[in-house]
């Protein structure tokens, strides 16, 4: 296989077509997913009145395939996200696509698109977005008849181009999710929402949105794409709970990792806000596949700056160690727990 001619170090976060994606569709009439294919073409055609375009009907998954240090190709923990999309797709009222396809059919693109897998050492990864979607009309509110499911796959540069600079954020008056909503689901209803008041929080400076629980607006969540984490002042990793959080696959493992190979106590409990004004913590950060994690470095209460100890000027030490260890099991330095890492070449 010979690799594509791109810049990879350079490259940015934007889509670009690749060369195969994964097809695999649902009707009721058959009441199965069909055997799928991979295809070249990168274009659908559907109603005008899909369930897709009429009542927003569909989930979707995001992960990476990258080379290691012994240049095999592979991706990190594809099941969860296998498991996580047949979860939302049950929650939406879509036929889930079963977990044992989806992991096959990542591979199966992964490898179709192997020139497209940026090299190691250049910081860049291939994103890989899962998605489903329902595809035959409906005007009645109702569940769609029929669903699509695809597998594409885009090269996406290295999330920190010279080093993990703090990021300043705010807290958002915006809501993100409700109790007993759709927050614990990866769909895009859920990031529809949230584009106003992103767009906004850009124009007044902040890189993010931080949003509290809907109903007493008390407790900390995460953010529209990140799950977030404190470091206490006793050193413990402090992680936010509750059942409106989406369940990042990368905050889950960085719970293993500083439990299990960093010796870090961890707290997973419902977090007030309060205690991030009160200065209890001394770090944080915000994690998901991207960028692992990402440093805050200072949080803007309707005008009151809350800045950690750890700055503006670097990531501090213990959200560096979580990063650096969870960096290492993914890229092979270090060895990882049974199952992490899914070998593809
Ligand atoms: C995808 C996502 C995350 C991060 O999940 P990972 O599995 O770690 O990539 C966090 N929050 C929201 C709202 C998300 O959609």
């Amino acid at each position: 296989m010979e690799k594509k001619n791109l810049d990879w170090a350079n490259l940015g976060f934007a889509y670009q077509k690749t060369d195969k994606r994964f097809v695999a569709n649902y009707t009721k009439a058959s009441g199965k997913w069909d055997d799928g294919a991979l295809t070249d073409d990168d274009k659908i055609v559907m109603s005008e009145c899909a369930g897709v375009l009429q009542y927003s009907q569909s989930v979707f998954e995001g992960l990476k395939a990258y080379t290691t240090k012994d240049g095999h190709i592979v991706c990190f923990r594809p099941d969860l996200n296998a498991q996580r999309m047949y979860d939302s797709a049950k929650r939406l009222e879509m036929p889930p696509f079963p977990v044992d396809r989806f992991v096959q059919a990542v591979k199966d693109v992964v490898k179709a698109d192997d020139a497209w897998v940026p090299p190691y050492g250049t910081g860049a990864t291939l994103y890989i977005r899962p998605y489903m979607f329902g595809i035959s009309p409906v005007i009645g509110v109702k569940p769609a008849d029929d669903y699509q499911f695809r597998i594409l796959t885009t090269p996406v540069g290295p999330y920190f181009k010279g080093g993990a600079k703090p990021i300043y954020v705010r807290v958002s008056d915006y809501d993100r999710a409700a109790p007993h909503g759709t927050g614990n689901i990866k769909a895009g209803l859920n990031y529809a929402m949230s584009l106003h008041a992103i767009v906004k929080a850009h124009q007044e400076g902040f890189a993010e949105n931080i949003y509290l629980d809907a109903a007493t607006r008390t407790k900390v969540e995460e953010t529209g794409g990140a799950n977030i984490l404190f470091v206490d002042r006793d050193g413990k990793l402090v992680v936010p709970k509750s059942d409106s959080i989406l369940p990042s696959i990368t905050r889950r493992s960085l719970v293993y990792v500083a439990e299990h190979y960093l010796g870090l106590t961890v707290d997973e409990r419902p977090v007030y806000w309060k205690e991030v004004l009160d200065n209890d913590f001394v770090e944080c950060g915000l994690c998901g596949t991207a960028a692992v994690i990402s440093p805050i470095g200072k949080i803007n209460d309707h005008g009151k700056d809350i800045e950690f100890e750890s700055g503006m000027e670097k990531m501090g030490p213990v959200m560096t160690k979580l990063r650096e260890t969870l960096l290492g099991i993914q890229e092979g330095e270090i060895e990882a727990p049974e199952g992490w890492i899914c070998h593809i070449e």
